[in-house]
């Protein structure tokens, strides 16, 4: 770490401009590799949900230095640095992955989220488009693209020099979160985020969402598609209309969490921690419950955006108690519950979650999995 890339990181990101910032090389890219953007070469891993063919295409990843000052609340930081210390992972930085995932069903070429957009880094901007003719899959075969939410790492990668990168594919997202960055005054009032880079990263939403217009289709909360193998559920709070994705086939399920999770310990040791990033950290946290407390009852495979590469795991309880009165309480009940919190603050009260939070014990862990193929 030299000069020039000292303080960079958490800052850049906010401006939507992350700079290397050094650190991590992923098992078999070694730093020998960086630099060059023609030695890039995204990791694909295959897997099967079903009858649906899933990649998992690696955008990279982020290092932010100092994990523990991206972490609220400021009074859990000494728990956050127990966690990290504890099993050995290092207190000066923080590595956030960026998978991009793609799956086929019949003639549809689906995307979710696309990650930075090719960058000239060493770490991110790996290049979805690559990934994606190493499968054989060239820009134009790509038929649908869901957004989670619009910060740059998620949002970048559907534009390219001015138009859209995948231009035969129907855009989705959740109205909400296009009425967030439209409104006059998007709102970050709740926000840890430092507020200066704010404008900038307003202006570049819009402008990306501008061309993107043409082939933008609003899709609702709970909608499903392509004959029930995607459904889309509102997951708010790291973004107004942040989306979380549920892929079926047969009787196989795939959960994609997207940015429910932004680092494999801290928000399943405990999912009251949360990340500067997010745009309403209290509602980030009850949906995040709400979601883990459902995925570890049903024993959900899940999917994150941000999570060790490939991103395959298994959110799970840790309070069977708790985790089997859900069984009772009905996960059937959740979906509605996280609909509600979609829309109305007076329902959080009612939340069935003291349960689950109770105690200092942690309530969840990621089990990594990557057996599937
Ligand atoms: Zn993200």
């Amino acid at each position: 770490m030299n000069e020039s890339t000292a303080g960079l990181g958490r800052r850049a990101f906010l401006g939507g401009a992350l700079a290397s910032v050094g650190g991590l090389a992923l098992a078999g890219r070694g730093d020998a590799q960086a630099g060059s953007e023609q030695g890039r070469n995204p990791f694909v891993y295959h897997f099967r949900i079903g009858e649906i063919d899933a990649w998992s295409i690696s955008d990279g990843y982020m290092t932010f230095r100092e994990p523990l000052g991206l972490m609220w609340p400021e009074e859990g930081r000494g728990a956050m640095r127990e966690w990290l210390e504890s099993r050995g992972e290092p207190l000066d930085r923080m590595t956030m992955y960026i998978n991009v995932l793609v799956i086929r069903i019949g003639s549809e070429v689906v995307l979710f989220d696309a990650g930075f957009g090719p960058r000239p880094s060493a770490e991110l901007g790996w290049f979805v488009e690559e990934g994606l003719r190493q499968i054989g899959i060239s820009p134009e075969e790509v038929t649908a693209a869901f957004l989670s939410h619009a910060h740059a790492d998620h949002l970048g990668g559907f534009v390219r020099e001015g138009r859209p990168t995948f231009p035969n594919a129907a855009f989705h997202a959740l109205p909400e979160e296009y009425a967030f960055w439209h409104d006059k005054e998007p709102d970050f009032a709740r926000s840890k985020r430092a507020k200066g880079p704010l404008p900038g990263m307003i202006r570049q939403v819009r402008a990306e969402f501008e061309v993107l217009k043409p082939v933008y289709q609003p899709v609702r909360d709970g909608a499903s598609l392509f004959g029930g193998a995607v459904t889309v559920e509102a997951a708010p709070g790291h973004t107004a209309g942040h989306a979380i994705f549920r892929i079926r086939s047969g009787r196989e399920s795939l959960l994609h969490l997207m940015d429910l999770a932004h680092h494999h310990g801290f928000m399943f040791h405990d999912p009251s921690w949360t990340i500067e990033f997010d745009h309403d950290p209290e509602l980030a946290v009850r949906t995040r419950k709400v979601v883990f407390a459902r995925a570890a009852a049903e024993r959900t495979r899940c999917y994150g955006f941000h999570l060790p590469w490939p991103g395959l795991g298994q959110v799970q309880g840790l309070q069977t108690g708790a985790a089997r009165g859900l069984d009772h309480a009905g996960a059937h009940v959740l979906g509605s519950w996280l609909r509600c919190l979609a829309s109305s603050h007076s329902c959080r009260r009612a939340m069935p979650w003291r349960a689950f939070t109770r105690g200092r014990q942690p309530v969840a862990s990621w089990k990594a999995r990557v057996s599937e193929t």
